[in-house]
């Protein structure tokens, strides 16, 4: 099989693209290393297991005969930073809507077998069910980043309608693991190593949220991915995420567990009058992945609490340069 990674030199690319590799599959990356590091990729680069077109994609280019004979396209390059999206929207707009359509075009131009698609918890916006599932109305997203994803979906669901395009629209809950470059972990561990005696939390710390380790979200694409090859169907959408939630003030617990601090202060810093994050952070969010589970059989390993513990032991490897 020959895959096209867009954005596969960030953190879940990166696995992915380890992913398939050791599977034997032809692999394109295409990235232009905003957020992402070639470090993540360049063994496979330099043996030869994958071929990095380094390239912006919501520019014309080369880059588009990457996409020649391509059997799938996973399209993760995006901005994934919902806090800044609120005061960069033209940025995400450009990274989010714009990047898809123009890989969008370059995979049809190809004739791709199929399109996988990573979307995102945050169109649901402030649901009021939990957990949620995709048939979820109305979708009303609370930040740029969220109606961002929202309107890249819509363009993948017409590229599918009218040109036929095989697609998977995959709506990840909050994704942790190695290689992981942002996020509350790898907030609250730089915080800690800076001094080890109090944690901001950004918040009030009473947000609950749920977290897929990476491995697992893999495993799952891949199942959605062959159910919807088996099916036939022009295109399926699928909730990825975890049973459980845990609340930010639970992850502050983990992480100095895991760091072997004692005695943290805890500062809370709401944004808001109702105590979220920053503008734009979803306070509650548990996706409902029944319907993941009962079509492919596929079933996340690790609990929300196991995944970010073993996402802060690794990224604290990596910051202590074990
Ligand atoms: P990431 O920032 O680590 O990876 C995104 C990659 O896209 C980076 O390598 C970046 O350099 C590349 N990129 C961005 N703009 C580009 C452009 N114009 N041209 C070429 N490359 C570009 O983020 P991630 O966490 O690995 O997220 C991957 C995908 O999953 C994104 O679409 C994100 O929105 C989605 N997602 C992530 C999470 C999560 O918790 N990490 C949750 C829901 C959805």
């Amino acid at each position: 099989m020959r895959a096209v990674v867009t954005g596969g030199a960030g953190f879940i690319g990166a696995n992915l693209v380890e992913y398939l590799v050791r599977r034997g599959h032809e692999v394109v990356i295409i990235d232009n290393l905003s957020s992402g590091r070639y470090e993540f990729i360049r063994d496979y680069v330099e043996s030869g297991e994958a071929e990095f077109i380094r390239a912006d994609l919501a520019e014309p280019g080369d880059w588009v005969k990457g996409f020649e004979r391509a059997d799938v396209v996973y399209h993760l390059a995006a901005n994934p930073e919902v806090k800044t999206s609120i005061v960069e929207p033209g940025r995400h707009f450009r990274d989010n809507v714009l990047v898809t359509f123009n890989v969008l075009e370059a995979s049809r131009k190809a004739g791709v077998g199929s399109f996988v698609f990573a979307s995102s918890s945050t169109v649901y916006g402030d649901a009021d069910v939990f957990p949620t599932p995709e048939d979820y109305e109305p979708k009303e997203p609370i930040s740029v980043y969220g109606g961002a994803k929202l309107a890249a979906e819509d363009l993948v669901k017409t590229w599918a309608k009218v040109y036929g395009l095989r697609s998977l629209i995959l709506r990840f809950a909050n994704v942790v693991g190695p290689k992981q470059t942002h996020g509350v972990i790898v907030d609250f561990i730089h915080k800690l190593l800076k001094n080890p005696r109090r944690l901001e939390i950004l918040g009030d710390g009473t947000q609950r949220k749920s977290y897929i380790h990476v491995n697992d979200l893999i495993a799952g694409m891949e199942r959605c991915r062959e159910y919807l090859l088996r099916s036939g169907k022009e295109y399926e959408i699928f909730n990825l995420g975890n049973r459980d939630w845990v609340t930010v003030r639970e992850i502050a617990d983990i992480v100095v567990e895991v760091m072997g601090l004692r005695d943290v202060e805890y500062v809370y810093r709401p944004a808001t009058p109702d105590g979220r994050g920053w503008k734009g952070d979803v306070k509650f969010m548990l996706l409902d992945i029944s319907k993941a589970v009962e079509l492919t059989g596929w079933e996340p390993s690790m609990s929300s609490a196991d995944a970010l513990r073993d996402a802060a032991r690794r990224y604290l490897e990596t910051v202590r340069g074990d």
